[in-house]
C-alpha cells in the first residue's frame, strides 16, 4: 500500500491511496489544498493547520489521517 505523508508545521497529513473511494470531499471542501490533479495533489501550505484538521476528519473513507 503506498502511503504520502505530507508536512505542515507539526502535523503530518497521512494518504493512504489504497484506502481512497476517490469521493472527491477533500478537494470540494477545501481546494486550496487538495488539488487531485497537480503534483503534488495535497499541498499544505494552501490553507490553516486548523482548516486542513478539521477536512481531514470529514474524509469517508479513512485514506486521510493525521499523524502527531
Ligand atoms: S475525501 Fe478521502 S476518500 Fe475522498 S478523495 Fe479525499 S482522500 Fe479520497
Amino acid at each position: 500500500m503506498a502511503i504520502k505523508k505530507y508536512e505542515k508545521e507539526d502535523v503530518k497529513i497521512v494518504w493512504q491511496n489504497e484506502k481512497c473511494i476517490h469521493s472527491a470531499n477533500c478537494a470540494k471542501g477545501l481546494s486550496s489544498v487538495f488539488k487531485p490533479k497537480e503534483k503534488p495533489w495535497i499541498q499544505p501550505d494552501g490553507a490553516s493547520k486548523q482548516a486542513i484538521i478539521d477536512q481531514v476528519n470529514k474524509c469517508p473513507s479513512g485514506a486521510l489521517s493525521i499523524e502527531k
